[in-house]
């Protein structure tokens, strides 16, 4: 949730606060042993991981505890992070957001088993 605001004046982010609702780390790109397994690890315990043009990223889901009725609650303090977060790469207004999501460890799995030689590598990787 940001306050980046197009002409006009329209909040952007009316009536979604889909970025609030999840955390993300990035994570190596598992394109050897150790790294897959560890992906499929956090696969394994209910958690996601998605891929764009950063790199790969652990994405846990849980509300941030400032969300409060649908706005946040500190939003003159909230954290720098959110501050920045760019609305226009976000998932609500760029449908090209993620290059991939996984949600389950067969999903990578079946991936990797689909495209050796790719190792997974994303090719819009900046
Ligand atoms: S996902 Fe996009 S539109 Fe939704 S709250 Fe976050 S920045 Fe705003
Ligand atoms: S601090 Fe506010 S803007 Fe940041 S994630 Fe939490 S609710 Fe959203």
């Amino acid at each position: 949730m940001n306050d980046k605001k197009p002409q006009g004046g329209e909040n952007p982010c009316q009536g979604c606060v889909m970025c609030c609702q999840y955390i993300s780390v990035e994570i190596p790109r598992p394109d050897n042993a150790e790294d897959l397994d560890i992906a499929i690890w956090y696969l394994c315990h209910g958690h996601k991981i998605f891929v764009d043009a950063d790199g790969w990223y652990l994405q846990v889901d849980r509300d941030c505890l400032n969300l409060k009725d649908g706005a946040c609650d500190i939003y003159q303090t909230r954290p720098q992070v959110c501050r920045d977060y760019d609305i226009s790469d976000c998932e609500k207004h760029n449908p090209n957001a993620y290059w991939r999501i996984f949600t389950a460890a067969k999903e990578l799995a079946d991936f990797i088993k689909d495209n050796p030689d790719c190792v997974v590598k994303n090719p819009n990787e900046k």
